[in-house]
């Protein structure tokens, strides 16, 4: 085997002899000659006393007779072009002549040329060498990186090491299929997603769900996280994306994975100075994604947590045009991530798994995984074979208490609030007609700030919206504060998105869509230029708009009662839902109607 670090101990050798070479040629040079002034040199020519002369441009050596018992002693002096200095030397007889200014090719040579070289190749590589070190990889490296390698051959995670996370997982499983059958796809004609984006918070198993892919499919694995190509010249990102799809297409069917993909992948829009570098990494990303052989089986996963702000062009068809979400776990998904990750230790036969799982609401994966390594490791320190309750307990409050505020985990009391908060909303929205039919309703906390969220999902795409179906909008947005105040006569913070939205909706309806019977259909705002500030422009006096405050107001006490009377007449279907939601953190569309049906007697 080569081993570096002789290699770097020799370098260092050459180098301590070249100096030394250098030093010891200038010594002898030195000590063997003296130099004298010039007016001692004619006194020595006048006194007989000079053998030979040797006379070069800038010098003269003079080679003095030797007496007995006197050691041979070359002299020189500087040259001062005396014009008469032949004529001396002849008279005196003395022998002399010109020097070759090359008297040793080859000496001078090595000297000018060789040795230099020499040691600023090796100065060169210890400097680089260093910086090499320092900045991870790069300076001296440009261009060569491509030895890196990304892949990892076998994964060795499968969709069972996966818990939680069944709708990513569901959707995922098609491209498994599809890197496992290629030719199943190809016979019929058709086409699969080059690239799925996986979306949610961190640590909820982004990364550990494209290692499953891979693992299920039994594909190698190429990984880069997007912060990795931002490098420190020019140009080095896009080499290294053109150098992973090459690794890549030389190993499929394969996976790509790009952790962080918002690092390179931020929208350019509105940014007027831009950054070079990131946007040719993107340009590299994009030209290899539409460039790569569909025909062959390569699929890119990319995790981020902040979708909204990627590029456009990311998300076109062809491109990651699939949106996996890996949300935050609810309570029984926490529960069936605990049992994974206690599967690799010892524990106790009574270990009330649930119990933790309903004590971390707003946890996620990698919170959960580390709790259980925790509490192994106090089991360890109390010399315990086993993991017990205790250890649990304790270790949800050492990872819980090192992690931010905003991600603490909500009081009981908070979670109560939370979900009469969003059985408000539902609520209201199903009892009202013609509105969206109620999807999912969580308290389980979002990456938004949200606590909890109702999603309505329409059944068709609507271009026209009724002025009935507007206000029903405003009245479901607050029906969350409505619930607050029917069930616990006080109100908390939590509406303040929800108001405003409100509020934008009713002045709308005033002042853009001719929906108020005060100013009927007079147009009082235009949608302004969006490059200023995106706000509509009032085109109309101050009294107008203090009056146009005054209608959007009654719109909005009109749909606050519309809400208020709803859960006031459905008081108990309410506080029965909120029931089930705290007790589930999340209730579907479906049990969630069926509930609504079932109290109502249809
Ligand atoms: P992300 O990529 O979303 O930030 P990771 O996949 O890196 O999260 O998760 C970190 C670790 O947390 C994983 O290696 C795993 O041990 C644990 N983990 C996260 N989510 C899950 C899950 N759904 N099931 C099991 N373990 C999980």
């Amino acid at each position: 085997m080569f081993d570096n670090k002789k290699y770097k101990y020799a370098a260092y050798y050459i180098i301590g002899a070249a100096i030394l070479l250098m030093i010891i040629n200038f010594l002898i040079v030195d000590l063997t000659t003296q130099s004298i002034k010039y007016n001692e040199f004619l006194s020595l020519i006048s006194e007989k006393k000079v053998e030979e002369v040797q006379i070069s441009n800038d010098r003269i050596i003079v080679i003095p007779k030797v007496e007995e018992g006197q050691k041979k002693k070359i002299l020189y002096t500087v040259n001062v072009n005396d014009p008469k200095l032949v004529e001396k030397l002849t008279a005196a007889g003395v022998q002399f002549g010109g020097v070759a200014p090359n008297n040793n090719p080859i000496k001078n040579f090595f000297f000018n040329w060789v040795l230099p070289i020499i040691l600023f190749t090796f100065l060169g590589r210890l400097i680089f060498g260093r910086l090499d070190k320092k900045f991870g990889s790069g300076v001296m490296s440009f261009g060569k990186n491509t030895a890196k390698l990304y892949a990892e051959n076998e994964t060795g995670k499968t969709f069972a090491d996966v818990a939680g996370q069944e709708e990513a997982k569901e959707s995922l499983a098609e491209i498994v299929d599809f890197l496992n059958n290629p030719k199943k796809y190809a016979e019929i004609g058709a086409k699969l997603p080059k690239g799925a984006l996986l979306v949610g918070p961190p640590g909820t198993g982004k990364t550990l769900l494209a290692k499953a892919v891979a693992g299920e499919a039994k594909v190698p694995f190429f990984s880069m996280s997007g912060s990795e190509f931002v490098e420190m010249f020019v140009g080095m990102g896009a080499a290294r994306v053109r150098d992973l799809f090459k690794q890549a297409a030389e190993k499929a069917p394969c996976i790509i994975f790009i952790d962080e993909i918002d690092a390179i992948g931020k929208s350019r829009e509105g940014n007027l100075s831009g950054n070079d570098e990131r946007e040719q990494t993107l340009n590299q990303l994009l030209a290899e994604m539409d460039g790569f052989d569909s025909s062959k089986p390569v699929v890119i996963l990319a995790a981020t947590n902040r979708p909204e702000i990627l590029d456009k062009a990311l998300l076109r068809p062809g491109r990651f045009d699939r949106r996996v979400i890996v949300d935050r776990p609810d309570l029984k998904g926490r529960e069936a991530i605990l049992r994974v990750h206690l599967k690799s230790v010892k524990y106790s036969k009574d270990l009330d798994v649930e119990a933790i799982a309903k004590a971390t609401p707003g946890a996620v994966g990698a919170d959960l995984a580390n709790m259980v390594n925790e509490a192994a490791l106090r089991a360890v320190k109390n010399n315990r074979k086993e993991i017990i309750q205790e250890d649990l307990e304790d270790a949800i409050e050492v990872i819980i208490a090192g992690k931010e505020k905003k991600d603490r985990i909500m009081s009981d009391k908070e979670k109560k609030t939370v979900a009469f908060h969003e059985v408000g909303h539902a609520l209201v929205a199903a009892l009202l007609k013609g509105t969206d039919p109620v999807h999912k309703i969580t308290i389980v906390p979002r990456t938004m700030g949200a606590l909890g969220y109702t999603l309505q999902l329409p059944e068709e795409d609507k271009y026209l919206i009724t002025k009935e179906e507007l206000f029903n909008e405003i009245a479901i947005l607050l029906g969350g504060r409505a619930a607050e105040e029917v069930e616990f006569n006080s109100i908390s913070t939590g509406a303040s998105n929800d108001i405003e939205k409100a509020t934008q909706t009713a002045r709308s309806m005033v002042s853009m869509y001719g929906m108020s019977e005060k100013f009927d259909m007079m147009g009082l705002e235009s949608p302004s230029n969006r490059y200023l500030d995106g706000r509509p422009v009032q085109n109309c006096s101050a009294e107008t708009a203090a009056a146009i405050d005054e209608e959007t107001l009654k719109i909005i006490k009109e749909a606050h009662k519309t809400a208020i009377d709803i859960l006031k007449n459905n008081r108990e279907l309410m506080r029965k839902i909120a029931e089930r939601l705290l007790e589930k953190e999340t209730i579907m569309g479906d049990e969630f109607m069926e509930m609504v049906r079932e109290v109502r007697g249809e």
